[in-house]
This record gives structure tokens, sequence and C-alpha cells, in this order.
């Protein structure tokens, strides 16, 4: 009986396995044919300082499926690293978010790029190339980079920061806290930005050892004279205890969920953003 059962969840798996592989190929020639026809869209989030000010946005990218309704980049980002797409999703979201950027002057705009499109030999020389042809002047961009990036302390990754820093972009490390990366990788590469990861502000409130975390992070970020901003900030209550532990700037449903372009316009024209109902 037990040998039965065994057999049975065998072939269940299987058949699972055989069904997700089959939604990844078709995702996989989906995405690429989205991709072809520019179907793909970008949405900007605000971040807000102490005031309430928008200092500047995120832009993420959002894909609406025809079929399957919204795919999160969460998901097709990495399908697109491992398919080599991620050439084209990146080229992608740096033309929308240089084109967009255009309307908003003295807007600061953060640009995610994934660990496979910092390590391509040409990023830098394509970035420069675009750079060109849309006018945009670098220091208005972050770039956000994740930890797994500084790992092994790859002396090429150490050249290609050091290039975007020389071209007058600023570099950002997301999702903070999760990564493997020492401490001291901070102090050899060239960022300037520290955003707090969503996971401890979600429990901000909720356990002791993430109000540990955070206030640590902030002295960390201060010590190293580093900004720092906490994402995924979506209750009162989170904001101001991430303002009693010194981090003042913060993105979040709290203020906003990401809008399009033109939202992202209407907000510029208001002094400052009041936290959502
Ligand atoms: P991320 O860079 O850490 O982006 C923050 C994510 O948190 C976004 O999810 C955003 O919509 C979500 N978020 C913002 N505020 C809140 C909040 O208050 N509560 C909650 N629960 N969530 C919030 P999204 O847009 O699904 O993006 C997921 C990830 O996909 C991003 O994480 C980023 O790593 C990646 N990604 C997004 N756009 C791009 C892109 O254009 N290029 C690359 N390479 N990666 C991207
Ligand atoms: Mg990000
Ligand atoms: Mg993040
Ligand atoms: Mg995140």
């Amino acid at each position: 009986r037990a040998k039965e059962n065994g057999k049975s969840q065998y072939c269940f798996f299987e058949i699972e396995m055989d069904a997700a592989i089959k939604t990844r190929r078709a995702l996989e020639s989906d995405l690429r044919e989205a991709l072809a026809r520019d179907a793909l869209e970008m949405a900007y989030q605000p971040q807000v300082n102490r005031h309430g000010v928008m200092t500047g946005v995120e832009a993420l990218v959002r894909w609406r499926h025809p079929l399957r309704g919204d795919v999160s980049p969460a998901f097709f980002v990495p399908i697109a690293e491992e398919c080599g797409l991620i050439v084209e999703l990146g080229m992608f979201t740096l033309r929308r978010a240089f084109e967009d950027s255009r309307r908003w002057t003295g807007l600061k705009i953060a640009i995610n790029v994934s660990a496979n499109q910092l390590r391509l030999a040409d990023f830098v020389l394509r970035l420069g190339e675009l750079v060109e042809e849309y006018g945009v002047d670098p220091r208005q961009f972050e770039l956000e980079i994740t930890e797994g990036i500084l790992l092994g302390d790859d002396p090429s990754t150490h050249d290609t920061l050091r290039r975007l820093r020389q071209m007058g972009f600023s570099l950002a490390l997301d999702d903070f806290g999760t990564g493997y990366s020492s401490l001291s990788y901070l102090q050899r590469y060239p960022i300037s930005k520290i955003k707090i990861d969503r996971s401890f502000i979600a429990n901000l409130g909720v356990d002791l050892e993430s109000e540990a975390v955070v206030g640590a992070i902030v002295k960390l970020a201060r010590a190293l004279k580093l900004a720092v901003i906490a994402e995924g900030v979506e209750t009162t209550d989170q904001r101001e205890r991430l303002a009693a532990a010194g981090c003042s700037e913060i993105q979040g449903y709290l203020f906003s969920r990401p809008v399009t372009a033109d939202q992202i316009e209407q907000l510029m024209s208001a002094d400052s953003l009041s936290p959502a109902a």
C-alpha cells in the first residue's frame, strides 16, 4: 500500500513537472514576442522624504499577458536571465526610463539592473550609447543592483561599477539584508545608497528582531556615509518606526503604488504626497 502510494505520488510529480516545463516554455516564447513587439510597460513608484516630498521614482517593468494577466517581474526577470532575453529586457527598461525621464527634470530615477545584465561584456558600452541617443544626464539616474553582484569580489565587476560611477550614475544596493554580502564589500564598492529590504519593514512592530536589524542597517549606513531608504512601507506605524530609527526616506504603498508615467507627472505638480487612505 505504501509502495503504491509512493508510486502514484511519483507520477503526480512527473505530471506537475511536465506542466511546469510546458508553462515555462510558453512564457519564454510569449516574452520573446512581447519584447519584439515592444509590448511591455513601465510603472514608476514614488520615493518620498520625511516631508512627503517626492524625491525620486523607481522604474518597474510590467507585463500584461493577454491570457495570464499581469505577470510579476519577480517571476519573468529570472526567466529572461536564463533564456538570454535579459539583454532585450534590459535595453527595453533603460530606453523607456530614459525616454520618460525627459519629462521629469530634476526627479531621480532608479532603474533595476539584474546581475546577468551587468555582467554582459558590452553593458557599459551600450548604456553609453543610450545616454547619447536620448541625451540624458546620467546624474539623474540611480542603478539598483543586488548584493549577489558583489559576491566574489570579481575585478571586472569592480571595473564595471567604477565606470558607471565615472559616467555619472549612482548605485544603490537593493533588497539589502537578504543577500550574503560581507560588510567590507560596502566599503570597497562605489555604492551610495542602501535599500532596506521589504521583509524587515513588514515585520516592524511585529517582532523585535526586525526593529534591531533596521536600526543596525541605519547605523551602518551612517558610519559608511551612505544614504538609506526603506522599501515596502505600507503603514504609518512602519513609517514612524523607521523615522525613529533614523530612516526617513521611504517607498511603498503607504504613499503610492507603482503608477504610470502620466500619473508621476501629475504627482510632480503637488508640493507633497499624503499617505494613501
Ligand atoms: P524590487 O526592485 O525590490 O522592487 C520592489 C518591489 O516591491 C516591486 O515589485 C514593487 O511593486 C513592490 N512594492 C513596492 N511597495 C510595496 C509595498 O508597500 N508593499 C508590497 N507588498 N510590495 C511593494 P515588482 O514591481 O513586482 O518587482 C519585483 C522585482 O522585480 C523588483 O524588486 C526587481 O528586482 C525586479 N524588477 C522589476 N522591474 C525590473 C526591471 O525593469 N529590470 C530588472 N532587471 N528587474 C526588475
Ligand atoms: Mg529595486
Ligand atoms: Mg528592492
Ligand atoms: Mg525587493
